[in-house]
């Protein structure tokens, strides 16, 4: 065996079940699954699944990707959500892909940055907020990002991609990244001042950050997480600006962390003038139930997991919402959800 077999081998979980990787809680047992926590893993894994014949699906926390129920034995699911690294260079910070956005906001907070305030309590890695171009009411990636850094899946010895803003081709969760066979490893994110720190205070910076992450899928036990640790930060005396304060408001409002779901499932049609959560209320389907899965009552572009819910259940609701919408508003709506 060679030593990059090993290495694939070493990586590679088998008969892991997806729904731990998964803020549905859907998704059956895994053949192939691995989390690589360097660049340089993730290219032995993708060179790894070329010669196994196996068909790589990336993934980070799982807030956006309806798993399947009984995945393919021939897929290798992998995630970068155990690769996470920060660099502070003048203008700029590099993050890695692997890093909950969240943990961005926690940076800003503790260097009184307030330009990634939007990604507080907003699930999901960097890699995945970059490749749709993530959103929270008028603040996205787009606004924040320098650089990607990205390899071509399908020539890794190609290494390091650099892609400039002007290259991500972003629009509304849109993005180069979604047509091409690219994986995003990092980013250079703008920093509108640099935070006056020596290299001790940058590394123990850091690692506070990183001692402040929480690797969970469960949704309810994220909010509490994150929640606790800026009424923490509050009582060491860093000012909490209102905009995260408004976070937590508003998405504890719309009851986003009460059950398992990926957030809103339909991108809006901005012709249509009403976004589509406010459409499916029109057409009454809120609440309405598909084996374990529900419209939510609260908010209409969201499908829950109301317990034992399959990704049967969602696609059934999936499906059942673009019948509708089409019938009575004349449009498709496209799914933001991704389902494997
Ligand atoms: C309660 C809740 C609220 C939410 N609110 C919002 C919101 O306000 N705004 C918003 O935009 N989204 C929202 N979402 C959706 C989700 O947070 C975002 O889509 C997020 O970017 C997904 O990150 P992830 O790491 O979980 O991606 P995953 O679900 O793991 O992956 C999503 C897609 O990204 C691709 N991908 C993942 N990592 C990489 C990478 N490194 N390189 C290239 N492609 C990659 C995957 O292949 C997949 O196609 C919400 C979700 C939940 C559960």
């Amino acid at each position: 065996m060679t030593s990059q077999n090993q290495t694939f081998e070493r990586l590679c979980r088998t008969g892991t079940s997806l729904s731990v990787h998964s803020t549905y809680e859907i998704g059956g047992e895994a053949r192939h699954l691995a989390l690589p926590h360097t660049i340089e893993e993730v290219s032995t894994m993708l060179e790894g699944a070329t010669s196994k014949g196996l068909d790589p699906f990336l993934f980070g926390m799982g807030s956006n990707t309806l798993f399947p129920d009984r995945p393919s034995d021939d897929m290798l699911f992998f995630s970068l959500k155990e690769h996470i690294e920060f660099k502070l260079l003048p203008g700029r910070l590099f993050v890695s892909a692997g890093t909950p956005m969240t943990l961005l906001a926690l940076f800003g907070l503790y260097t009184g940055i307030p330009s990634f305030d939007f990604m507080f309590l907003l699930p999901g890695t960097l890699g995945a907020g970059v490749y749709m171009n993530a959103k929270y009411f008028s603040h996205q990636i787009s606004d924040v990002l320098e650089t990607a850094y990205v390899i071509d899946k399908e020539h890794p010895e190609r290494g390091l991609i650099s892609v400039p803003l002007s290259g991500c081709e972003y629009g509304y969760k849109k993005s180069v990244f979604m047509r091409k066979p690219w994986i995003v490893v990092g980013a250079d994110l703008k920093l509108p001042v640099d935070p006056q720190l020596t290299p001790e205070q940058t590394d123990e910076l850091f690692a506070k950050i990183k001692s402040k992450n929480l690797s969970t899928s469960v949704l309810p036990n994220y909010f509490r997480h994150y929640t606790n640790e800026l009424n923490a930060a509050a009582r060491a005396g860093y000012e909490l600006r209102q905009e995260l304060l408004d976070v937590i408001t508003d998405r504890g409002g719309k009851k986003h962390f009460d059950y398992p779901s990926c957030g809103s499932v339909f991108k809006n049609n901005y012709t249509i003038g009403e976004p589509m959560g406010k459409l499916v209320d029109r057409i009454g389907l809120r609440g309405t139930v598909r084996g374990g899965a529900m419209i939510s009552d609260h908010h209409g572009n969201i499908i829950q997991n109301r317990g034992g819910a399959t990704a049967e259940d969602v696609t059934d609701l999936v499906k059942l919402v673009q019948e509708k919408v089409e019938a009575e508003f004349g449009f498709v709506p496209e799914p933001e959800l991704v389902i494997v």
